[in-house]
């Protein structure tokens, strides 16, 4: 452990971001405090979350009063497709619906190429209409493009228009490609593994001597658990404080109404 606090149990802190540090562009209570409290101990950010690129995350924490942080330990799950899609095929071409940045992070390790792309890759935000949807599914069924699907929220809370607003997540958005061609996606972000591997392999630590801090059951808690990640919930997100959590979730390591109780618990 490289960090001074002997009683603190953790090698390492794997982060989710919306829901846990911020909703939109205003910071959740504690948020910011947490984030200088744990400035010694190694973290990374894993969200599944592709609209933004990892630089124009740290942006928006800057400007919304955190400390910048360091750019490479933002792992979106766009950014995860990206890298996952070059590691099955170096220079691999690509249809993208989703947000710029989605796209951007494609084209990082691929190109786009509608007419002959390998993969079909649909993300969050704007982009699916009947001549993408036409586009994609046309590449799956004649030409034997893999669908795949960056995160599998069914629907996320954030803002559309200036207004909070529940938004289709990469799961529903991938609905019409599964139901028009038959075909499952691979699916990138969390709960699978991937976001947290490459998270993993980032902070050079071992599964069980970190800890993942989330707000959705469903994905940040369960995926973590299943690689042997402790788990903290807060309750600043999906949940709030008292809600009763669905039976068919597993009970968190820690379940705390917010970062500022997480900070006491943990002795930090
Ligand atoms: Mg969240």
């Amino acid at each position: 452990m490289n960090h001074n606090n002997p009683l603190f149990p953790f090698s390492a802190i794997l982060l989710d971001m919306d829901g846990v540090l911020f909703h939109g562009m205003n910071p959740i209570d504690g948020a910011i405090d947490f984030m200088h409290s744990i400035e010694h101990i190694p973290h990374v950010f894993i969200t599944n979350n592709p609209i933004r690129l990892p630089e124009s995350m740290a942006d928006k924490m800057a400007e919304i009063g955190f400390k910048r942080p360091d750019e490479r330990l933002i792992i979106t799950s766009g950014e995860a497709t990206a890298a996952w899609l070059a590691q099955q095929k170096p220079k691999f071409s690509f249809f993208a619906i989703g947000a710029g940045g989605l796209h951007k992070s494609l084209q990082k390790y691929g190109y786009e190429d509608q007419d002959k792309a390998d993969y079909v890759v649909v993300g969050e935000g704007e982009g699916l209409d009947y001549s993408s949807l036409t586009t994609g599914i046309n590449l799956i069924i004649k030409q034997g493009a893999q669908l795949i699907c960056t995160n599998p929220d069914t629907s996320v809370d954030a803002f559309y228009r200036g207004k909070r607003a529940i938004l289709p997540g990469a799961g529903a958005l991938v609905a019409p490609f599964i139901t028009a061609t038959g075909k499952q996606p691979i699916t990138i972000g969390k709960p699978k593994p991937l976001l947290y591997e490459i998270a993993l392999q980032e902070l050079q630590v071992q599964a069980n001597t970190c800890l993942m801090i989330g707000d959705r059951p469903d994905t940040d808690i369960i995926g973590a658990q299943q690689l042997g990640i402790q788990t903290a919930l807060v309750r600043t997100g999906r949940f709030t404080p008292g809600e009763q959590l669905p039976d068919n979730m597993p009970a968190p390591d820690w379940d705390v109404e917010n970062l500022i109780q997480l900070k006491k618990s943990l002795g930090l």
